[in-house]
């Protein structure tokens, strides 16, 4: 493919990062192969010092994380892309090779349970403090920060409360106060929403959920401009090791090929879902970004291509309830990963929020009651007849 940015996401999708090799293969080469081999001594010299590009050793450089890489940054728009093994791990990165120990953080409180456990417990011990901001106010986040401050983190929409910020709005007080803004783009992918289109300096992603999106692999990712990417988190990613396999990479470069289309139509489903729970008389509140009732539904449709394809919603009476509700499902996975084709459903108090403290998760707002069902490519009758069961009882 030349490189023509005029190229629409799903053109992009399917044909970016393609390099073939002498057997002209249609489908990407997949490269197992921990080192390359090199001609002589003064090449293998050249490709250590640099001097000449070229792949040396998989835990930095291998031709098929490249070309998931590529792609991904084509989608996102992004100049860079460092692969990482998972999405904490892509976080980790991010971190240690952007931040020093003296650094502050300011973190939006409702991000991904092991991310508030990494800043609060992890980063803290290496000198970089965090603090937590509740609402989506900027004025609030401005509060926050010290002259220390050195990033912004955040998730839009939430995860299990799909809570939106505003991206363009955090981006330039980001930009005012000489931070760096860093969005984990897990929930909506590059396919229904662009952070750094939108001003954000980085983007995060756990690949193991919708750029995979079928609930295969683990991996993670980093995007944005060369003097960060390039610069900073690759020499990281090279002496460090948090490395994507080859086989994930291959992996996750099909999955990219339909993200477009999955998104559309998981998204579609939510929507539909988010409709029926919402009259439901079991039900005490539902939370998707689509549904006018949503406080931040405007914004989240400035933003976003779609409400996204994750719906929580508040069981009317407690945790019984709740599990009620989840243990009558026949087809719905229990489980707590989101973002495959199969519809998954999880009590996030006592899972993917379990191990944060009662304080922090009355806060963030994690209650009893809370259900998240991220939404599948099932029918949308035979995913409400299944939620039925247990909400009638
Ligand atoms: C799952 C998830 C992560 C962590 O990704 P892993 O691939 O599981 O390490 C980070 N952020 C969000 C929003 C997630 O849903």
């Amino acid at each position: 493919m030349q490189n023509d940015d005029t190229y629409d996401l799903e053109t992009l999708a399917v044909r970016a990062g393609i390099h073939r090799s002498q057997f002209n293969e249609h489908s990407e080469a997949m490269y197992l192969t921990s080192s390359f081999v090199f001609e002589n001594a003064a090449q293998a010299a050249a490709r250590f010092s640099g001097a000449e590009p070229g792949n040396i050793y998989s835990r930095f450089t291998n031709p098929t994380v490249t070309a998931m890489q590529e792609r991904l940054a084509a989608l996102e728009g992004a100049e860079a892309c460092v692969a990482t093994a998972s999405g904490m791990s892509a976080i980790v990165a991010t971190v240690m090779a952007l931040l020093k120990a003296g650094d502050h953080v300011v973190c939006a409180s409702g991000v991904f349970g092991a991310t508030v456990q990494l800043f609060n417990t992890i980063f803290s011990r290496f000198g970089v403090q965090t603090t937590f901001v509740d609402g989506g106010d900027p004025a609030e986040w401005e509060r926050a920060m010290t002259p220390a401050t050195r990033l912004l983190f955040l998730e839009t929409p939430s995860n299990p409360l799909t809570e939106v910020l505003d991206i363009a709005a955090l981006a330039s007080l980001a930009r005012k106060r000489g931070a760096l803004l860093a969005v984990d783009n897990c929930f909506c992918s590059p396919a229904l929403q662009k952070p750094l289109e939108l001003g954000a300096d980085l983007v995060i992603h756990s690949a193991t959920k919708y750029l995979d999106g079928q609930g295969r692999v683990m991996g993670g990712a980093v995007l944005g401009r060369k003097d960060l990417i390039t610069d900073a988190v690759f020499p990281f990613q090279r002496t460090a090791g948090f490395t994507l396999s080859a086989f994930n990479a291959w992996v996750i470069m099909k999955g990219l090929e339909t993200l477009a289309i999955r998104m559309e139509a998981q998204s579609r489903n939510a929507l539909g879902l988010a409709q029926w729970l919402e009259g439901h008389p079991g039900i005490e509140r539902v939370m998707y970004p689509g549904l006018a009732s949503h406080p931040q539904h405007d914004l989240a449709m400035r933003q976003q291509k779609t409400g996204g394809a994750v719906v929580s919603f508040i069981v009317k009476g407690g945790r019984e309830d709740a599990w009620r509700v989840i243990d009558a499902t026949r087809l719905l996975s229990i489980t707590a990963n989101l973002g495959d084709t199969k519809t998954t459903i999880t009590h996030p108090s006592t899972t993917t929020h379990g191990r944060i403290s009662a304080e922090a998760r009355a806060r963030a707002g994690i209650t009893e009651g809370l259900v998240r069902v991220a939404v599948g490519l099932e029918s949308l009758k035979n995913l409400c007849a299944d939620l039925e069961r247990g909400l009638k009882a």
